[in-house]
């Protein structure tokens, strides 16, 4: 008998010999400083589901399992799946993966203290004492936090007080009520330029928080002063609504810029981030749509008028990453951008890169020349919705606009208008859709529709969108179930590695690894649970793994695990066989017939045995 047995000598020499990656965790290096009981704790009591839920439109997929769009790469076929039962997310098109706080951590950009903090709470759970667990850069972050509320609370009753006053007249001028004004928290920094520098003084900032802040300058002599003077300020939050920046309106004439922002620091990353999203996400996925304006004024005022799924992309060109944010509450937008020529040549460029990532994209067009502010408190927020229900698909809106340019009943005309569509077109990866605009566009430039799709065709045929790939999944139904259930449950765990142990059959699976780590797990006696094993492999068996758990339909019950252990069995018996049958072979090639004769009479004694078991 040549075969590994895998006794407990063996599963020792696999605990050296097998080379695991470090056992990281899916946490992250903090959880050294996290008593694991803790974040245990947090995590039986909160729901994945319902926080995974809060960014992407989950649909149930299986008993204990659900899939969406992954929030962390663009994607029109879900690949993200979220399992109750063991706690976890994983995309198997992007490969990102983790636990629950892991996923507050990247999606809302928070430490791995901040991320537990912001679960407990959420679900009320008592922390323990912070100065224990935080770690230097949550500690940072957390200064810059604390700061901003200091300098929120400053700004508020600056505007509120004698020194508002110029501010308080500028927002009554522009219409802003007194409850928008508490709403949207707005204030005002004072002229003196040392105000907030002092008072941050006095709450016991050190220089270098001030300074990292970006609410603070930092003069050549060393001295510090307020960045933001005499200005309407706007608070900016992340999308946990938190204050993490601010935008400074100038109020004085002659002051530039007319607005000024925060500069990026740790805790506000522009490119990241959208005003007024913290509130308007509940909005933007009841309706099913977001509107995208220019200015905190025009966030403000169609919030007032009483449409809330607004946010505002403030100047910046929109970015990728900001409309993924976007998406994970809604995948339609509708543009409503300044009506002049800056403005319509930002939502021209913004449309480009909407669509490629995947958003349904109109473009609201409000006449007057009026801004979206100005429109709704000129015509009224029914006249502002009834805008937004004729907002225009966005490429009658670009045919437009080409249209006003060049001569559509000149050949030369036409040519031009399909130039300055086709960019847009490539951006199209449906066909279907390709072609439905193709035919929709030549009707409305007034051509064959051959033309258009002539030229469409030329663009589209340099885009051919590769499909998803999804991992192959090599896994047999009796190993699918046995690695279903070593982490279903620990009386069936004991049983099954039991069996296990005296068979060799693990050599032979596509999770052989998966298995051989769950032995160390055990061996070491460890806790054997998904996310420990998980941390224990390499990507593709962290694959495997995630594959197994999340593709399986098959309950675990004590009938199949033993209908599993005994196709196991089975296989195993018949790997068997073909060796002793390989090595008579060999025996006989090489003349060696009394091996031969020996070794085939060992093969029929054991089917005799096979044969009287049944
Ligand atoms: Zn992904």
């Amino acid at each position: 008998m040549n075969h590994r047995r895998l006794d407990a000598a063996d599963s020792g020499r696999w605990l050296t010999s097998v080379c695991y990656p470090p056992a990281e965790g899916a946490l992250g290096d903090n959880t050294r400083k996290t008593p694991m009981d803790f974040v245990d704790q947090l995590k039986s009591q909160v729901r994945i589901e319902d926080v995974v839920g809060e960014y992407v439109k989950l649909r149930k997929s299986g008993p204990s399992r659900y899939m969406g769009l992954c929030p962390f790469h663009n994607e029109k076929t879900p690949s993200f799946t979220v399992h109750v039962v063991h706690q976890f997310y994983k995309c198997f098109s992007c490969g990102v993966h983790g636990d629950v706080v892991k996923f507050v951590m990247e999606k809302d950009g928070l430490s791995f203290w901040e991320a537990l903090k912001q679960l407990a709470e959420r679900y009320g759970i008592p922390l323990p004492k912070r100065s224990q667990y935080s770690d230097e850069e949550s500690r940072q972050r957390g200064a810059a936090l604390a700061l901003h509320e200091v300098a929120q609370e400053t700004f508020r009753a600056n505007l509120e007080g004698a020194p508002g006053e110029v501010a308080r007249a500028y927002l009554a001028r522009r219409g802003v009520a007194p409850e928008t004004i508490a709403q949207f928290g707005l204030g005002y920094a004072e002229r003196s330029g040392r105000a907030l520098v002092r008072l941050l003084g006095a709450r016991n900032f050190t220089s270098d928080q001030m300074e990292q802040s970006g609410l603070v300058g930092k003069r050549e002599d060393g001295s510090f002063y307020d960045r933001f003077r005499h200005r309407l300020m706007f608070p900016i939050h992340n999308e946990s609504g938190k204050v993490i920046a601010f935008g400074g309106r100038a109020l004085a004439q002659d002051d530039e810029p007319k607005y000024l922002n925060s500069p990026e620091t740790a805790i506000y990353k522009k490119s990241h981030v959208l005003y007024n999203l913290h509130r308007a996400k509940e909005a933007i996925r009841k309706a099913d749509r977001v509107i995208l304006v220019e200015g905190y004024m025009d966030a403000i005022g169609v919030t007032a008028a009483g449409v809330s799924n607004v946010v505002a992309s403030c100047g910046t060109a929109l970015t990728a990453q900001q409309v993924r944010a976007l998406k994970r509450h809604s995948a339609r937008i509708a543009v409503n951008f300044d009506p002049d020529a800056p403005g319509a040549n930002a939502a021209e460029r913004s449309i480009g890169l909407l669509l490629e990532e995947g958003m349904q994209v109109r473009i609201v067009e409000l006449d007057g020349g009026l801004d979206p502010d100005e429109y709704c408190r000129e015509r009224g927020a029914a006249a502002y919705q009834e805008r937004l229900g004729a907002a225009k698909g966005y490429f009658y809106w670009l045919a437009d606009r080409a249209r006003a340019r060049h001569d559509v009943h000149s050949s030369e005309g036409v040519v031009a208008v399909l130039n300055a569509l086709l960019p847009a077109v490539e951006k199209i990866s449906d066909p279907l859709e390709r072609s439905a605009i193709a035919n929709d566009l030549a009707a409305y430039i007034g051509v064959q529709p051959g033309i258009v799709l002539d030229n469409f065709r030329k663009f589209a045929a340099s885009r051919q969108e590769k499909p998803m790939e999804r991992p192959t999944i090599p896994l047999r139904h009796d190993e699918r179930l046995l690695l279903n259930a070593i982490l279903a449950d620990e009386g069936v765990n004991r049983e099954i590695f039991g069996a296990l142990q005296q068979s060799d059959a693990i050599a032979g699976f596509a999770s052989c690894r998966v298995f051989q780590a769950a032995c160390a797990i055990e061996a070491s006696g460890g806790r054997l649970n998904f996310e420990n094993l998980h941390a224990r492999l390499e990507p593709a068996d962290q694959n495997l793994l995630a594959e197994a758990v999340l593709e399986s339909e098959t309950e675990v019950t004590p009938g199949a695990v033993a209908a599993a252990m005994e196709s196991i069995r089975r296989s195993e018996e018949r790997a068997r066989r073909d060796r002793m049958k390989a090595r008579i072979r060999e025996a006989e090639r090489g003349g060696n017939w009394e091996e031969a004769l020996r070794l085939t009479a060992e093969l029929e004694g054991s089917d005799r045995t096979a044969r009287s078991r049944g």
